[in-house]
């Protein structure tokens, strides 16, 4: 199969409320392009330097997400046109978001990205956190950014009793968040949880977005 094959069966996979975003990470801006020429527009990344150097020489109709770790000292890099930030891990950095944000006038999608995996090294905040960081009063005067939802990356095993647990826990993370803090809002509504290897689970148990890279781009 092709990129333009694998492209579209996984779209077939996906329900269509599902949103697809190509992890393009490793790809250099001529393989972008082949799936961008297959009208596929939605793309994420995860140095704030790679994003900054695509998006200057590829059309400017992409739509960029940031899937990666984000340093403060990186923000104002894509703060220009990123279009959501999937992993906000701290208060700090969603000032930080907020403040480069308010410089371009503009106003930035946020996820809060949760620590769902068993492993120790990924980045993520606790249900505690979350709450922590949505009773401060720092958070309740940041009117640049916005909080769309919650992303979550599960264990890398092959256990899928285990993956979809850790799916299920986020779900219930952004329900008990929803019922709390963003009841009213609408725009409040993503789920970002789901990779290549296990998009289909994720799906399964209310993912909104997923983010796929191998499935597309490694033949
Ligand atoms: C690389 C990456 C993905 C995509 O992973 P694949 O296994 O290649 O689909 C998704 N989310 C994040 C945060 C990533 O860094």
């Amino acid at each position: 199969m092709n990129l333009a094959d694998r492209l579209r069966k996984i779209k077939e996979e996906i329900p269509e409320k599902v949103k697809l975003i190509a992890i393009s990470k490793t790809e250099n801006v001529n393989t972008i392009k082949q799936v961008y020429d297959c009208n596929h527009k939605i793309f994420g990344e995860n140095k704030a330097i790679d994003v900054y150097d695509k998006y200057i020489i590829l059309p400017k109709d992409i739509e960029w997400h940031f899937v990666g770790h984000l340093q403060t000292n990186k923000v104002k890099n894509i703060s220009t046109f990123v279009n959501l930030i999937h992993s906000v891990d701290s208060l700090k950095l969603l000032v930080e978001i907020n403040k480069e944000a308010k410089k371009k006038n503009r106003i930035i999608d946020c996820l809060l990205e949760f620590h769902i995996a068993i492993e120790e090294s990924k980045y993520g905040l606790s249900l505690n956190d979350a709450e922590g960081l949505l009773n401060s009063e720092m958070f309740n005067i940041l009117e640049n950014i916005r909080i769309t939802g919650v992303m979550g990356m599960a264990t890398f095993t092959e256990d899928k009793q285990q993956i979809r647990k850790e799916f299920v826990n986020l779900r219930k993370y952004f329900d008990l968040i929803k019922g709390k803090y963003f009841a009213e809002m609408d725009y409040f509504r993503e789920i970002s949880m789901g990779m290549s290897s296990d998009y289909k689970i994720a799906i399964e148990e209310g993912s909104t977005m997923v983010r796929i890279g191998t499935a597309i781009f490694k033949p």
